[in-house]
Formats: structure tokens, C-alpha cells, sequence
């Protein structure tokens, strides 16, 4: 008995230029790692029949689902600021779309699930532990109200997959709002194909931005929500790793988590991915990067501006500048809540950015710094305890002037700041475990992490930093 899946499907009937049919490349032993059950059910899917012995074989790509039309879907991107004109989806196959519970169009796609048109190199395949990484990561990200591509499923294959050495073999369900990237419009832009540049406009803004009119409007749309997606990743010390165009999403979900991590000590310079070697794509640099790939964006939909080209430059280019101010205010008012304010004074950038300085001089955890503002703890988290005190008097000065009691700011500063966050000496734990056979510790994170603002008595010990001897320093891609 094939499983049911109400697909729905609209990207496949777009022309061919956006897309080639793939079906997914069937493995030898598939086996369950995950569903995610709140989800499934979300998306109107059984999870026990997803956790099936023919759901397995869905979630493997070694069946299909009736009703499912798999396509890897084209792409291009910048990738580090170098153009490629094709890309696409070299190890991921979109399955198709289902209209989830609240009426939203959802992707479901494998990753990992086999070679397609637009591989280059590689296998099309992904090992266990960037499945594992995307699976916690993305649905922490969730957890903590950021946009994100979601984890629906993770199997393993009983395949082994070359890399440095031989690792074991999974795949990803993953879903999304849609899979469209700033580098689907570029890969269209990049052939002078204005015909498809604008299929694809207006199936985006059907999909994603209704209330927006044309290129501009869309573009100006993406602009807010990259704008508040990045505040937002700021706002929890989430570095993605490699913002290439590419894994620009543009309805502004965090997608492609490959080689991101959460800081632990505060340092506006931090870096993980062991392919950023200058440093592009550091914690505090993300921002910037975000108006570059805007810029492209814009760039891609000039020809479908109209009227004067310089006029519509001059619209383009005010649009991305935008930006910038848009940034400075999500990011104020995530940070003002961070440190327990409602209101809004001239100072605070100030007071903040006073204090940031203060946690990099001093080696502040990041996270547990922010949670520990108002208790008796706040100042053992400086390697140097005076600079916190120093910093203290001005902020109880301006809660004064906020109007809140000690206890409203403590209210306020627990639901911004997390208590556990999925830190990346826990996360390789979870994939050495994986890897031998042993899926606990993926599914302890998993639980707490889905409740990360919550003071967890029992799963304290995650919310530790790592000690010297656990401190994972790169990521890899996969
Ligand atoms: P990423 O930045 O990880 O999303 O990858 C960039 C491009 O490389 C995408 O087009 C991927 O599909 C492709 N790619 C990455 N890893 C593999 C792989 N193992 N096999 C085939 N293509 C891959
Ligand atoms: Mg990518
Ligand atoms: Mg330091």
C-alpha cells in the first residue's frame, strides 16, 4: 500500500527551464531516525504512517508517494561573491507541495536523496551528520520563532557515504515555504530569460508576498524580511556560515544549514566554517552580506522594472538602501528586549553595544549572559567581573526610567533571551552517538531544544559552555 501524501503541486507546473524531473535514487537499507509528529500533523500528514514501513521507504526515495511529481529545481548563486551560473539542486529532490493546516503552500523535499542533473561533483548524497545538524538546528531555530526551513523526517540509508573517511548514509525531509532562492531569480536573469524572470516574479509573489506589486515591490518585500530574519539570527548568536546567494531564501526563511553554528563566547568576529577563510561570512559581517545578496537580487529583477532603466536603478538601489535602517530597528528592538526594556530611548544602541563590547573584552558567553542579566549571576559570566559592574548602574538607571520593576524586566528578558541553545560541542556529540548507533542524545536536544526558553532543572548540563577540551572550533559543509 503506497502511503498518502495530499500533494498539491505548482512549481512542476512551471515551465521546463525552471526544473528537470528526478526521482529520487532508492537506497539499500533504509531505517528510521525521526518524525517529526507536531509537524507531520501540521502539514496533514499521519506521522505514524510516515514512520511506517512504507513511509520509510517515501522518506528514502526508494517509493513514491501517490501524487508526487520529484523535480530538482534550478539555481544559481554567488557563491563567496563568485558567480555560477548553475547550480540547482544537486542532492535534493522536491517531492511536492501540500497545503498545510492554516491554508500555507509547504514544500517537502529530500536532501541527501541522490545525484540529479545539476550535481557537479558530488554524490547527491549527505552523511548522517549534517542531517542530524539540520534536523536540530532548524527546528531549534523554529522553536525560538525565527523563520526556517523545518525538519520533517531523517533516515539512514545503510549506505556508507566517502568523504574524509566512509561515513554512514541519510537522508533529510525537509520542508519549506518554498525552495526559491535569491539565485533561482539570478539563474534566469543570468540568460537574459525575461520571459521566465517573470513567471517566476509572479509565481514568488503569489506565493510568498500577495500584497506586493511587480519586481520592485518584491524585491522591497524581501528586503523587510531579510532585514528581520538576519536581527534575528543576531539576536540569538546564530552565524549561518555560508550566505552565498544561493541559500538566500526569498521569502526570508533561514535555509541550508550547513556548516552554521550558535557562538558561545561573544566575539563579533566569530567564524566556524572551515571554507570562510577570510572571514566573509563572520558573525558580524552577516548584515552586510545580506545587502550584497540583495543587491544581486535587485540586480536580477532590473528587467522586469520597466519604463526608464535609470529610473528603475535609482528605485532598485534606494530599495536595498533601505536595509540598512530597517536592520538598526529590528535589531534595537530585539536587543532593547534582550536587556529588559519596552520602551525606546536615544541611548540604547549605546547601553547595548556598551555591553557587547563588555562580553567580548571579558569572554561572556553569549547566551548565558543575556539569560543571567538580572540575577546574581549576570556578572560571573566576565572573565572580569568589575566591567559588568560598571556597566550595571546605567542600566538599572534607564529600567527606572522604562517604568518596570525588576521583576517585569526579568519577565520580559526570559522570553527573549534562550536558555538552551543548541550549542555545537552537544550537536557533534549527538552525531558521534549517531554515528555508533545511538540516536539519545539527537533526541534529548531535540526535546529541550524545543522548549528553549524554559529553565530546564534536569538538562542543565546543556546549557553549559564547552570546556576547552569540547570546543568544536570548525564546521564542515558535508
Ligand atoms: P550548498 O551550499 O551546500 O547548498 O551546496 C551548493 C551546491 O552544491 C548545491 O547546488 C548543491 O546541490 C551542490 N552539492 C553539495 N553537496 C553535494 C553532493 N554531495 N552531491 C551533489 N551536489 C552537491
Ligand atoms: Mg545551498
Ligand atoms: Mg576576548
Amino acid at each position: 500500500m503506497p502511503i498518502t501524501i495530499p500533494f498539491d503541486n505548482s512549481y512542476a507546473r512551471l515551465p521546463d527551464s525552471f526544473f528537470a524531473h528526478q526521482r529520487p535514487m532508492p537506497v539499500i537499507a533504509p531505517d528510521l531516525i525521526a518524525v517529526n509528529q507536531r509537524l507531520a500533523l501540521e502539514l496533514g500528514i499521519d506521522p505514524d504512517m510516515l514512520g511506517s514501513l512504507e513511509g520509510i521507504a517515501v522518506l528514502a526515495g526508494n517509493a513514491l508517494a501517490a501524487g508526487s511529481e520529484p523535480i530538482a529545481q534550478a539555481y544559481a548563486g554567488h557563491q563567496f561573491g563568485n558567480f555560477v551560473p548553475q547550480l540547482g539542486d544537486g542532492r535534493a529532490v522536491l517531492l511536492g507541495e501540500v497545503i498545510d493546516q492554516n491554508g500555507i503552500r509547504r514544500d517537502i523535499q529530500l536532501k541527501g536523496s541522490g545525484p540529479t542533473p545539476f550535481s557537479r561533483n558530488g554524490d547527491g548524497r549527505a552523511w548522517l551528520g549534517p542531517v542530524l545538524r539540520e534536523y536540530i538546528v532548524s527546528e531549534a531555530m523554529h522553536a525560538m520563532g525565527i523563520p526556517t526551513t523545518r525538519a520533517l523526517a531523517a533516515v539512514s540509508t545503510g549506505q556508507k557515504v566517502q568523504r574524509e573517511s566512509a561515513l554512514p548514509g541519510a537522508v533529510l525531509t525537509r520542508v519549506a515555504s518554498s525552495h526559491i532562492r535569491v539565485g533561482t531569480f539570478q539563474y534566469f536573469a543570468a540568460r537574459q530569460n525575461t520571459e521566465a524572470l517573470q513567471v517566476l516574479t509572479d509565481y514568488a509573489i503569489a506565493r510568498h508576498y500577495p500584497e506586493a506589486e511587480g519586481a520592485l515591490g518584491l524585491l522591497q518585500a524581501a528586503i523587510v524580511r531579510q532585514a528581520k530574519l538576519i536581527a534575528q539570527w543576531m539576536s540569538v548568536g546564530f552565524i549561518h556560515g555560508v550566505l552565498n546567494t544561493d541559500n538566500c531564501h526569498i521569502a526570508g526563511e533561514t535555509i541550508d544549514y550547513g556548516p552554521c553554528a550558535f557562538m558561545d563566547r561573544y566575539h563579533p568576529e566569530t567564524v566556524f566554517s572551515s571554507i570562510d577563510q577570510r572571514g566573509r561570512y563572520a558573525y558580524q559581517n552577516q548584515p552586510d552580506i545580506a545587502v550584497w545578496n540583495l543587491a544581486q537580487l535587485a540586480t536580477s529583477l532590473l528587467p522586469l522594472m520597466g519604463g526608464d532603466k535609470d529610473v528603475a536603478i535609482e528605485k532598485a538601489t534606494e530599495a536595498v538602501h533601505r536595509f540598512a535602517d530597517l536592520f538598526q530597528s529590528e535589531w534595537l528592538n530585539l536587543f532593547r528586549a534582550k536587556i529588559g526594556l519596552r520602551s525606546a530611548e536615544e541611548g540604547d544602541a549605546a547601553l547595548i553595544g556598551d555591553l557587547l563590547a563588555r562580553m567580548t573584552a571579558g569572554d561572556a558567553d553569549f547566551s548565558n549572559c543575556f539569560r543571567a542579566l538580572g540575577t546574581a549571576k549576570a556578572r560571573d559570566q566576565f572573565s572580569n567581573p568589575a566591567a559588568f559592574d560598571q556597566w550595571a548602574p546605567a542600566w538599572a538607571a534607564r529600567r527606572v526610567r522604562d517604568g518596570s520593576t525588576e521583576e517585569e524586566q526579568a519577565t520580559l528578558m526570559e522570553r527573549t533571551n534562550p536558555a538552551v541553545i543548541p550549542r555545537n560541542h552537544r550537536i557533534e556529540e549527538a552525531i558521534q552517538a549517531g554515528v555508533a548507533g545511538d540516536f539519545a542524545p539527537f533526541e534529548r536536544l531535540n526535546r529541550v531544544l524545543s522548549n528553549p526558553y524554559s529553565e530546564q532543572q534536569k538538562e542543565a548540563d546543556l546549557t553549559r559552555p564547552p570546556q576547552p577540551e569540547e570546543e568544536v572550533l570548525q564546521t564542515f559543509c558535508g
